[in-house]
């Protein structure tokens, strides 16, 4: 081998990401220390080489891919179709020890590809800190304001030009003033935690949940037409008379009203509907809270 490509070699295994280099044929022809170190890859026995099939099914074998075991097979196969058919920009590989791998299939002159791997597992994490600090209300988690509008505007949108059934819900919490003026504050965050609590175990994986402010919640039911969102918010309203909130003073009973409303032929936008939302919400305190109003 000529020196200057022992350099190459020794200066590509110092380097911190993972590189891969394959032949027209799909056989690995180097693979740096820093791929051997990411996927443990053992080396290769003398006089072989590994393909990048092998590879791939290393990775499979060590139960790295967050995929079920039934959509396995399909994913691995997807994986060496896409390096055989050229390059392609960037993805983010998600590994089951919870790294984020950028990677990328570079294609070379003379058919060959280079393939790249960048742990990048402490920038996506902080992002995701970051949005997750943006989006959630910190004392209930659920989405805070911001959070809620944006993803209650995107599916009345999806709705309204679907022609599908969305209902809205406001809720508020009945005389909380009255738990705070007699428990103190902290208590007063513990039940409404506990308000959050029983809308989040009541709601379907699509319905979206949002804090509003103070002791007020919003819902987004899609696909749920006016009747049985009135009969699921009637269910909410039950389940949280009938479940005193367990807080630091004991247990603390709470009720609380609903205003229902539901997309309209007529084009309603999210802001309109939390508007008709909140006059029902505001019939059912004037007709004695403990209820909903549509
Ligand atoms: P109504 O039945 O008419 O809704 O009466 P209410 O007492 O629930 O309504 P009001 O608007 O008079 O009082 C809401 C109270 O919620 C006042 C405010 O101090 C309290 N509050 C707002 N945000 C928080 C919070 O984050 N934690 C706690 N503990 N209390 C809060
Ligand atoms: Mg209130
Ligand atoms: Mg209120």
């Amino acid at each position: 081998m000529p020196s200057w490509l022992e350099t190459l070699r020794d200066a590509l295994d110092q380097v911190e990401y993972g590189i891969v280099l394959l032949d027209a044929k799909m056989t690995a022809c180097f693979i740096n220390s820093a791929f051997h170190r990411m996927f443990g890859l053992p080396p290769c026995p003398p006089g072989r080489c590994y393909s990048f099939q092998d590879l791939i099914y290393h990775g499979r074998d060590q139960r790295l891919y967050p995929i079920p075991d039934d959509q396995l097979t399909e994913y691995v196969q997807r994986r060496i179709d896409m390096v055989r058919s050229g390059g392609h920009a960037p993805v983010h590989l998600r590994l089951t020890d919870g790294r984020v791998l950028k990677y990328e299939c570079i294609e070379l002159p003379g058919g060959g590809r280079m393939l790249t791997y960048a742990d990048v597992s402490v920038l996506v994490h902080a992002l995701e800190q970051m949005q997750a600090l943006a989006t959630t209300d910190d004392l209930t988690r659920v989405m805070n304001r911001r959070a809620f509008y944006d993803a209650a505007q995107v599916e009345v949108e999806r709705a309204r030009r679907y022609g599908h059934a969305l209902s809205v819900l406001m809720l508020d919490a009945d005389y909380f003033k009255r738990i705070n003026d007699q428990h103190g504050h902290a208590v007063g965050d513990d039940v409404l935690r506990g308000i959050a609590t029983t809308c989040k175990t009541m709601m379907r994986s699509s319905d979206l949940l949002g804090r509003l402010g103070g002791e007020e919640f919003g819902m987004v039911l899609p696909e749920t037409p006016l009747p049985l969102a009135v009969g699921y918010a009637r269910k909410l309203v039950d389940a949280i008379q009938a479940q005193p909130v367990q807080t630091s003073a004991g247990s603390i009973e709470i009720t609380v009203s609903v205003g229902v409303t539901e997309l309209g032929s007529d084009a309603d936008d999210f802001c309109s509907l939390l508007s008709k939302a909140d006059d029902a919400l505001y019939a059912a305190k004037r007709r004695g809270r403990n209820q909903v109003c549509y």
